[in-house]
């Protein structure tokens, strides 16, 4: 066992499981909910583990390990991503999967939680490796998966193509076409418009209900955008639209810095081309260890978890902290930034724009009748805006950040739900 070392009044949480399970701790802490009851909330429902051979294009077989834990069917089937990452473990899926829960209450979908993963490293990778591991996962997990007990969606490294698999390899097992089995399909076969952009989109709606807040002009604003994958890419362009200075954006391979503001639309255009931001002639490089601490108001962490740490987060400079990205702030840096007097928009609310138009995704493909991206953005800013006012109240009421207040508002959501349908059996 490792050290516990303590911090104050707690202990360090080791790992990121840990890191979500402190959160939900911290919050369960405010509220007056039988002890027995919030263990049942707390943990995963279900964690499966499953050996994936794949043979590769050279003709070796190679063997992965995939994961999918479904941490609550309390509200409905459990929702939630599946990410392939070199780092994917059953400690990183449990904490993902648990964190997809509180999302999907905080915005008061009909979903539970759920996340999956493989463990493998794609850019490594040709597409029909990738094809043969998705379909295999997929085979894998046919009797989890299904539109009304487990619905898997894009996560980091995987997209519209990685759903269209899982969609027809459960399909043909299913020998019917199961659209709702996945969301963020490509639209010719039962995506959603706005289901691409609409993380990236959300997490900008948050920042600007937060610069209202604040009372900050987007226009005086600059922001710093970590990663550039379908999450930091659109954010940093909805920023850009809403008139907000983008001064610093980092992918894996490189940054970059341009303190009049960086043109977004034409980045993205590059980014199609070069396949990273690294070379774009409208701004100069930038160490990528260098982005989190920019002189910005607005810092979007959009990768991954773990990054503002209690080794960094006094050196963030930001005074808006919207996480695009889950968990990039673990309970020791939330500790020193709201010393700082840093807004911190959680995950769970920040970025819950994604889940929300798969919600959308899954009605549309049930009903067989598809809506307007009109109609999707507006459904989307309305459920997220009334969730951002609901989690601002309870913040200011009770005297507590974001995250306490967003993990408040789930917990009893979960809770209120637990307690109608009762215990089975
Ligand atoms: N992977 C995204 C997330 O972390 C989307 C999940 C979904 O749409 O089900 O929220």
């Amino acid at each position: 066992m490792p050290n516990r070392k303590r911090l104050k009044s707690y202990t360090i949480p080791l790992s990121t499981f840990e890191n979500a399970m402190h959160q939900f701790d911290q919050a369960a802490g405010k509220l007056n909910i039988d002890k027995g009851l919030l263990e049942f909330i707390k943990y995963p429902k279900r964690s499966i583990i499953v050996k994936l051979p794949v043979r590769m294009d050279d003709g070796t077989f190679e063997m992965f390990t995939g994961y999918r834990v479904q941490h609550s069917t309390v509200r409905g089937p459990a929702k939630g991503g599946i990410r392939y990452h070199p780092n994917v473990d059953l400690d990183e899926v449990q904490a993902l999967a648990a964190w997809m829960t509180w999302k999907c209450a905080v915005v008061n979908i009909p979903f539970g939680g759920g996340k999956g993963g493989i463990c493998c490293d794609p850019s490594k990778m040709s597409t029909n490796e990738l094809e043969r591991l998705t379909r295999r996962y997929a085979a894998s997990f046919y009797d989890t998966f299904g539109p009304e007990t487990d619905i898997p969606a894009p996560d980091v490294n995987t997209n519209e193509q990685t759903m269209a698999w899982i969609m027809d390899t459960y399909s043909m097992r299913s020998q019917r076409t199961v659209t709702s089995v996945v969301t963020g399909k490509p639209l010719c076969i039962g995506g959603s418009r706005g289901r691409h952009d609409a993380t990236g989109a959300g997490v900008v709606i948050t920042v600007r209900e937060a610069l209202k807040h604040l009372k900050m002009n987007p226009e005086k604003s600059t922001a710093a955008v970590q990663g550039f994958g379908n999450v930091g890419s659109i954010a940093a362009l909805h920023l850009f639209r809403l008139g907000v200075k983008v001064t610093h954006v980092c992918d894996v391979f490189g940054g970059l810095t341009n303190s009049k503001g960086i043109d977004i639309e034409a980045l993205i255009k590059y980014v199609k081309e070069h396949k990273k931001v690294v070379g774009f002639p409208g701004a100069k490089p930038l160490d990528i260890k260098k982005l989190l601490y920019a002189k910005v108001d607005i810092l979007v962490p959009a990768a991954l978890e773990n990054q503002i740490t209690e080794k960094n987060a006094a050196r963030v400079k930001a005074k808006i902290i919207a996480e695009g990205a889950n968990g990039p702030v673990t309970p020791e840096a939330d500790v020193i930034l709201k010393k700082n007097k840093v807004f911190v928009i959680p995950d769970i609310l920040c970025n819950a724009g994604g889940v929300t138009v798969s919600y959308f995704e899954w009605v549309q493909d049930r009903i067989g009748y598809f809506w307007t991206e009109e109609e999707v953005n507006e459904r989307m800013e309305r459920i997220l805006t009334e969730a951002f006012d609901g989690v601002l109240k309870i913040a200011l009421e009770n005297k507590v950040d974001l995250r306490m207040a967003a993990f408040m508002v789930a917990i009893q959501r979960v809770v209120e739900v637990v307690q109608l349908r009762g215990i089975y059996a």
